[in-house]
């Protein structure tokens, strides 16, 4: 089975929807595909994170402004009630655009362009090893980006307030640029660090697969639980079925401390016949590092973006920059998500354990017996024959008594009436 496949199956997957072949299928390539099993993880965490996703308050005073700027906009264009009216009326439909997100549909002014620019970089921003090569450029364009936003569009209605705001700050800007390059450079040495360390500090999603086989159903299952419970684990998910014959399966997803991983697998043998043992990592360290990266940047985009709005005096400004605040801590939110995720997928190891229930276990067969291994082996098999032989026999004997017995009337029966012939 393909990724394109076990991901177009996940869904039912996660809600069981699956025959046992095709459970299985996917089930094994989760354990040897951690891409797949990022994307299983990320599916089922989908409605949590939704639920968190919460916006932070817009500034204290930002209700007072927009009112003072409908005013001051209403005043501008004041021709008696109707214009009052029609710019109360434009200033509604600008709040019910910009909560649409329908797009910049207000005024696109140089600020929003570069700041979106800056998005757009932090996106497309490679997630792969040369990511501090590629933020270090980043950082750069961000304060030209800057600096082109201060000086641009002077002909533009509404405007001087809006690029009036960085320019007094323009120096602030500009240290805190050559402030954080260095700091960049900082972490990509970190990450030279980390990429030498030792595997304790490497972000490892470990995962495993593993099939067992047992004829102490229950005991295996309580066992596997308990072992995880006694390790700090705990079971994500667990179907039990009886689809086969009487014969009961079982599908437990476990979660394991990763540091207790290695010891709980091999302690799966004591629980039943192990089958299957398949595991897998994935090192997901320049990902992480990465994301990191981009969410430190983000965060100092919000903040020049409360800045600028905390500044913003038409309401055409106001909505621009309410727009791209709010884009920026839905992009932050998201990023902030993946790093959790990353983390708990990283402290927790995952095990996927399929246990069938068989009606007695096959013994391992030896593989070099030597000649008193074999010699005993026949001598038990003889004494094993005959005992079934015997067995057998008592069986026959047994379920033959009925026959027996009308056998017996029937010859008695015939020899009395040769006899009394016989007498005549
Ligand atoms: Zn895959």
């Amino acid at each position: 089975m393909d990724c394109d496949k076990v991901k177009e199956l996940l869904p039912l997957y996660i809600d069981d929807g699956l025959s046992d072949d095709e459970m299985k299928a996917v089930s094994e390539h989760l354990a040897d595909c951690s891409q797949c099993i990022e994307e299983y993880e990320h599916l089922k965490n989908i409605a949590a994170a939704c639920k968190d996703l919460g916006f932070p308050a817009p500034p204290p005073d930002y209700k007072e402004r927009v009112v003072a700027a409908v005013e001051r906009d209403s005043k501008k264009q004041r021709k008696g009630m109707f214009g009052a009216a029609a710019a109360v009326i434009a200033a509604a439909l600008l709040v019910f655009i910009s909560i649409s997100s329908i797009g910049d549909v207000t005024g696109i002014n140089a600020v929003a362009n570069s700041l979106s620019d800056i998005e757009q970089q932090a996106q497309t921003a490679p997630s792969q090893n040369q990511a501090f090569t590629e933020s270090d450029s980043f950082m750069g364009d961000e304060s030209r980006a800057v600096s082109e936003a201060t000086g641009s569009s002077p002909g533009e209605e509404g405007m001087a307030s809006i690029t009036e705001a960085p320019q007094s700050n323009d120096k602030a800007d500009q240290d805190t640029s050559t402030e954080e390059a260095p700091d960049t450079s900082k972490s990509a040495e970190q990450n030279l660090a980390i990429a030498s360390a030792n595997a304790e500090q490497r972000k490892i999603i470990k995962s495993a697969y593993l099939s067992l086989e047992t004829d102490k159903f229950d005991s295996t299952v309580n066992s596997i639980i308990g072992r995880a419970t006694a390790l700090g684990g705990y079971v994500s998910n667990s179907e039990y079925n009886n689809r086969n014959e009487g014969k009961r399966t079982a599908h437990i997803e476990i979660k394991i401390p990763q540091q207790s991983f290695e010891q709980y697998l091999s302690d799966m043998g004591g629980y039943g016949k192990v089958v299957e043992d398949r595991r897998s990592g994935q090192d997901v360290t320049a990902q992480y590092i990465d994301t990191e990266t981009r969410l430190k940047m983000l965060k100092i985009k919000e903040e020049r973006l409360m800045e600028l709005l905390s500044k913003a005096e038409t309401l055409q400004d106001m909505f621009t920059i309410q727009d791209q605040l709010t884009n920026t801590q839905i992009e932050i939110e998201r990023l902030t998500g993946d790093l959790k995720r990353w983390d708990d997928m990283v402290s927790y190891s995952t095990a996927i354990v399929d246990i069938y229930e068989v009606a007695k276990i096959e013994p391992e067969p030896e593989d070099n017996p030597n000649m008193w291994q074999r010699i005993g082996k026949a001598f038990i098999g003889s004494i094993k024959a005959i005992g079934r032989f015997f067995e057998g026999f008592v069986v026959f004997l047994f379920g033959a008594v009925p026959y027996i017995v009308l056998i017996g009337i029937l010859a008695w029966g015939v020899v009395t009436f040769l006899k009394s012939k016989r007498n005549v």
